[in-house]
């Protein structure tokens, strides 16, 4: 078999004497990209295939092994656009932590993936290069932001991949490609060198093919880090040692202000398969509450778009990638329509909204109104959460209300995009630890995904429930006919 199917553990331990190199595993890759990235289009542009295979590589135990990272990740020397036209050109001059860390254990940074224009979106239809295509059905989104890495990782065109999450971004296009994403707890993963969004809920994770890659790879990547302040110093377990130390006992919280009407029949159904299969291990089930859900949505796109149009203030043509030609023959001052012209051609339509929206809400006589309650009830909803966590160990949700949905269904309502992360901003909100993996497909042979929530820090006892039930399903194992 070519290289490019089997996951990391298995490229790290192959079976027999041998031992694989990285560039064996690159060259499949790139085959395997020539044959099907003109229909998918998870990358940003084309990886690094020659620098990979003359990358000069740290010894490590990650030997060698691609990842793939998001075009929002910094990494030395390459282009990093987070798929915006404001961006174009511009080289990151540093490695992010992650990135720093990744080639310290002897990884090799593979590529960039494609992913919707500054992490603003669900589909990958707002990137500026072009839309992905999810490797299930090339007419339907992969989901997104990070919609390129999990579309590489679902089409074999990546061995792993990082992602970033700041609402669902990471969880929502895993579950729609079939894959393995986890949103790190605030503060596991460094955000230095990550093109920030919202400061205050951004974090980067992995994405793969099954769940002890997942585990594997965020062992690589968490850690404190003194170039994040936010980033902490409770020490980083060994997340593959407890993979298999059983779910006897544990106890799962269902919360049921998320099994709502506008929840697609064959995602429910999946949901509580999964849940008996679950039961038959040993797991016990109890209904919980979260009652602040519905107001979830409401606040995250009041504090997300806050940060980020504080954040994107920086990109006004004088010192990175883009800059209009700009015309001087009008009554302004030549500086502020460069400005103007800058900002006006380089952000797409989305971010054009979110700035705008953003700014609105912080806007004196707004502040109050706006800004400070979402900060009220975003406390409430992580108080929710804090109540739940003394009844039950873990939550079990739906990641995303549906499947893929076809590309183009929700670009003209942004409205019905954003109310479509209903199950995965509350946890960002909270700051909590979340990862979504395969439980089922539709009977049109879309992947379904679910997510397993847990309290700070508990990414163990997640990845525990989430082997479990992997180990015992064959999800993971399909691949898409491409
Ligand atoms: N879909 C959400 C949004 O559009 C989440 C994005 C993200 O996590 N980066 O904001």
């Amino acid at each position: 078999m070519k290289l490019n199917f089997l996951t990391a553990h298995e490229l790290l331990e192959p079976p027999g004497q041998g031992s694989i190199s990285s560039g064996d595993i690159v060259s499949d890759l790139k085959g395997r990209i020539e044959s099907v990235e003109p229909k998918v289009k998870a990358y940003a542009r084309q990886p690094f295939f020659e620098k990979a295979l003359n990358q000069k590589l740290e010894a490590g135990w990650l030997k060698g092994l691609p990842v793939s990272i998001k075009d929002n990740i910094c990494s030395d020397g390459d282009l990093t656009e987070c798929a915006s036209r404001i961006l174009c050109g511009f080289v990151a001059p540093y490695d992010a932590t992650v990135v720093k860390k990744l080639r310290e254990q002897g990884a090799l940074i593979f590529g960039k993936t494609n992913m919707d224009e500054f992490a603003f979106g669900s589909s990958c239809e707002n990137s500026a290069f072009h839309p992905t295509h999810n490797p299930w059905d090339l007419d339907r989104v992969p989901g997104g932001s990070s919609g390129g890495s999990a579309a590489a990782v679902a089409a074999d065109e990546a061995i792993m991949a990082l992602g970033s999450d700041t609402g669902g971004s990471i969880r929502q296009p895993a579950a729609l490609c079939g894959v393995v994403g986890m949103k790190p707890t605030y503060g596991r993963v460094s955000r230095y060198g990550l093109i920030a969004f919202a400061s205050s809920l951004d974090q980067i994770g992995p994405m793969t093919k099954d769940v002890r890659d997942n585990a594997l790879l965020l062992k690589a990547i968490a850690g404190h880090d003194e170039k994040d302040a936010t980033s902490v110093k409770t020490p980083v377990p060994d997340y593959l040692a407890s993979l298999e130390k059983g779910v006897k006992g544990m106890r799962v919280g269902i919360p049921k202000e998320y099994f709502i009407e506008g929840m697609d029949p064959e995602v429910r159904e999946a949901v509580n398969a999964a849940k008996a299969k679950l039961s038959s291990l040993g797991v016990k089930f109890i209904e919980v509450s979260l009652p602040h859900t519905e107001y979830a949505v409401a606040v995250y796109y009041i504090i997300a778009t806050a940060e980020a149009s504080s954040n994107l203030a920086r990109f006004d043509g004088v010192q990175y990638g883009f800059r209009a030609a700009v015309k001087t023959d009008g009554a302004e001052p030549g500086l502020i329509s460069m400005y103007k012209q800058t900002r006006g051609q380089g952000f797409g339509q989305e971010a054009k909204r979110r700035i705008i929206l953003g700014t609105y809400v912080l806007s004196s006589g707004y502040y109050d109104a706006y800004y400070s309650r979402a900060l009220m009830v975003r406390a409430l909803i992580k108080q929710d959460f804090d109540k739940v966590f003394n009844e039950c160990d873990l939550i079990l949700t739906p990641t995303s209300p549906s499947a893929a949905f076809k590309i183009g269904e929700k670009t003209d309502d942004p409205l019905s995009m954003y109310l479509s992360d209903i199950y995965t901003i509350s946890v960002n909100l909270a700051g909590l630890p979340a990862l979504s993996l395969p439980c089922g497909f539709t009977k049109a042979s879309l992947p379904i995904g679910m997510q397993i929530l847990g309290r700070p820090f508990a990414e163990e006892d997640i990845y525990r429930l989430a082997f479990a039930y992997e180990q015992s399903t064959h999800w993971h194992k399909e691949k898409p006919k491409l």
